[in-house]
């Protein structure tokens, strides 16, 4: 994906400022800075998650194998199903582990069969490193009844039985406990083979453990991005170096 000169108000508010990047295939891509500074908006633009938000206005142009996402010719939910969202709060159905799979593949007609389903229920799980500890229980529990580490790999199953290309997650290990965030960190360093990853966190150490390259957002600008270890060794730009060396946010 092509990010070029992107803006957006919320009404008044000049949320993005004339921002670039771009997205390279598997790949993770960590957005970092202080809160409030853009992450989840520019996080948002790239599936038009803003599309049914009042008052949003974007300009700039995003490109996705070389066609505008935002021009008439593209189907925004067709669009939309070329990305897995996953949340801070991990938000499984309140239904059968089961069921939290298999509902995306059934209603946009992924699978032809009982038996695919089935294949394609453990292959997703499997993917989410999961299917072990549930593997006895898919019909018995509810997504809810896990621990949170483990609903939230859930959820990452869920994203990945739709067969995404990128996965965008907005802090995915900001509610669970440090074991949890350890074993969902080790799976996206596994996922990224086949899925392009943005990833927001808070976390400057995590961004570091499993980014190849670091995004630094300040009051709405994108002001510096490079390869993960340039960034946090050699930062080009004043503000960048000095909220990883925690002098604020
Ligand atoms: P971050 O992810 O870096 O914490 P956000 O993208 O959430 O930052 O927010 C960027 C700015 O946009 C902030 O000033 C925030 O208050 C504002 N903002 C975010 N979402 C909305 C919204 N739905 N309506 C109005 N303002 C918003």
């Amino acid at each position: 994906m092509e990010i070029r000169d992107l803006n957006l108000w919320y009404d008044e508010t000049h949320a993005l400022k004339g921002v670039n990047f771009d997205l390279y295939r598997s790949e993770i891509l960590a957005f970092i800075g202080p809160s409030g500074c853009g992450k989840s908006t520019a996080l948002k633009c790239l599936n038009r998650m803003h599309d049914d938000t009042r008052g949003v206005r974007i300009e700039g142009t995003i490109v996705m194998d070389d066609s505008d996402i935002y021009s008439a010719r593209i189907d925004p939910p067709l669009h939309r199903r070329r990305f897995g969202w996953v949340a801070q709060k991990p938000n499984p159905f309140p239904s059968s582990i089961w069921e939290n799979v298999a509902y995306g593949p059934r209603i946009h007609g992924l699978v032809r069969s009982r038996a695919e389903m089935k294949t394609h229920v453990e292959d997703c799980l499997r993917r989410a490193h999961l299917w072990d500890e549930v593997k006895d229980d898919l019909h018995k529990k509810n997504g809810t009844d896990l621990s949170g580490g483990q609903q939230q790999r859930l959820c990452i199953a869920r994203a990945l039985s739709t067969q995404p290309d990128v996965l965008l997650m907005d802090e995915p290990t900001g509610s669970i406990d440090p074991v949890a965030t350890a074993k969902i960190e080790e799976l996206l360093l596994s996922l990224r083979r086949d899925h392009s990853i943005v990833v927001v966190t808070h976390s400057m150490m995590e961004a570091r453990r499993i980014a190849d390259r670091v995004a630094y957002f300040h009051l709405g600008e994108l002001l510096e991005l490079g390869p993960t270890e340039r960034l946090f060794t050699a930062a080009q730009n004043e503000k960048a170096r000095a909220f990883i060396l925690g002098k604020f946010g």
